[in-house]
């Protein structure tokens, strides 16, 4: 038996009043959901903990069977690990975004105000530059900076201790002074790396260019090295992550799993769904691998945006070039399979961020002749009166009678 998890990033939604009260997943033409639903078991699932907070961070550790409540250490570290830090048990990791702050000279940097919190996606390459020269100045035996990708880095404090901070994306055109961190020596680093960042010779550029200067580093999310178990040891399967985002790949690192690049991935509407399909095929009837988590950003990101036809393209297209190929490409190779299709949390164009409540999962086994009428839809699911209350039983029921240990 093999084993597939496709996970619709933000996928589920709220009935929407200029789709005539649907849902996008309800609107999306999905033919091959439409023809395995009624052969699935369909239900509705709660993956975040009661008094978390709805992330991709701990709704996709639950989905993958690891309870938030007793692994998530904070978001930083999981990227910390997707980009090979080599943490140690008593380090801290943090984010530490490069951001936009106004530049009024007749203002002290606490009155300055954020406009910014991702320099206008600025690039890496332009950002390691930026990031070298407050390196040269700010990094010591207890601080050490790491590059990411975009805006998003790392700085790793030796000994340090799991501060509260300010997430910049939540205070965008507010004045600065009272989000900065408590903590006095994280404080002071902020203003130099502003005295640094905001002459530096780049953004001098990026002005005369009308491009947002990238003249301050940002610490937040907090939090320890992770201590996920290996997937394979608790589960007994081996199993490949397939994503373009950092923090999933972490997830992988951290408990063990293989991460499969996929050329072209990139976590847009436009992303490599067949190559996704295909990495996931070649891992699971090539390499011997048992299970695979194919994750899609898309659905997520067009509802960060708002854009509703965004949104349902991307359900139509996981479904479409991402499930239809691999059911094809498993039935084609005539193994015997069970494949799940869930978000990891709805991200509702209404709010455009994301939401708390439990989301519509089907898991379909080829081996079962199950037949029901349903569509696979959030209302749908409500239905079936089948309701998981805690993430980790998805994949208990996936892996089935074979793996209880979980
Ligand atoms: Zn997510």
């Amino acid at each position: 038996m093999k084993y597939v998890i496709v996970l619709g990033d933000g996928m589920a939604d709220r009935p929407i009043e200029s789709l005539g009260g649907k849902t996008p997943i309800e609107v999306a033409e999905t033919p091959t959901l439409d023809e395995i639903a009624p052969k699935s078991e369909l239900g509705l699932l709660h993956t975040i903990p009661e008094g978390m907070k709805p992330g991709s961070d701990t709704a996709n550790l639950s989905v993958l069977g690891y309870d938030p409540k007793k692994y998530y250490t904070g978001r930083s570290p999981l990227e910390a690990l997707s980009i090979g830090v080599p943490m140690k048990d008593t380090d801290v990791a943090l984010r530490c975004n490069i951001v936009t702050l106004t530049e009024d000279e007749t203002l002290g940097f606490e009155d300055q105000t954020i406009l910014d919190h991702s320099s206008g996606e600025i690039s890496t390459e332009d950002c390691a530059v930026l990031l070298k020269a407050v390196k040269e100045v700010l990094e010591d035996a207890t601080f050490q900076f790491y590059v990411g990708t975009s805006y998003r880095h790392c700085l790793i404090w030796d000994k340090g201790s799991v501060v509260d901070l300010a997430a910049p994306h939540d205070h965008l055109g507010s004045k600065i002074g009272e989000f900065l961190p408590k903590d006095e020596v994280l404080r002071e680093m902020m203003r130099k790396s502003y005295e640094i960042l905001k002459d530096h010779p780049m953004n001098l550029e990026r002005k005369k260019k009308g491009l947002n200067p990238a003249n301050c580093c940002w610490f937040w999310g907090a939090g320890t090295k992770p201590t996920l178990s290996s997937f394979e040891e608790k589960t007994g399967k081996k199993g490949v992550m397939i994503s373009a985002v950092d923090l999933l790949k972490g997830i992988a690192i951290g408990s063990s799993m293989k991460v499969e690049i996929v050329e072209g991935a990139n976590g847009g509407l436009d992303t490599n769904y067949e190559g996704k399909a295909d990495a996931a095929l070649k891992a699971l009837l090539d390499d011997g691998y048992d299970f695979a988590y194919i994750h899609v950003e898309a659905p997520d990101e067009m509802g960060h945006q708002g854009s509703i036809e965004k949104k349902i393209k991307a359900i139509h297209y996981l479904d479409t070039r991402v499930i239809a190929r691999v059911k094809a490409g498993l039935e084609k190779a005539g193994v015997d399979y069970r494949m799940a299709v869930l978000p990891d949390h709805p991200t509702p164009i209404e709010i455009r961020t994301h939401s708390s409540e439990p989301v519509p999962y089907l898991i379909y086994d080829s081996t079962k002749e199950e037949s029901h009428s349903y569509h696979y839809s959030e209302r749908e699911a409500a239905l079936t009166g089948i309701d998981l209350s805690a993430g980790p039983m998805l994949i208990e029921r996936l892996l089935g009678e074979e793996n209880q240990c979980l």
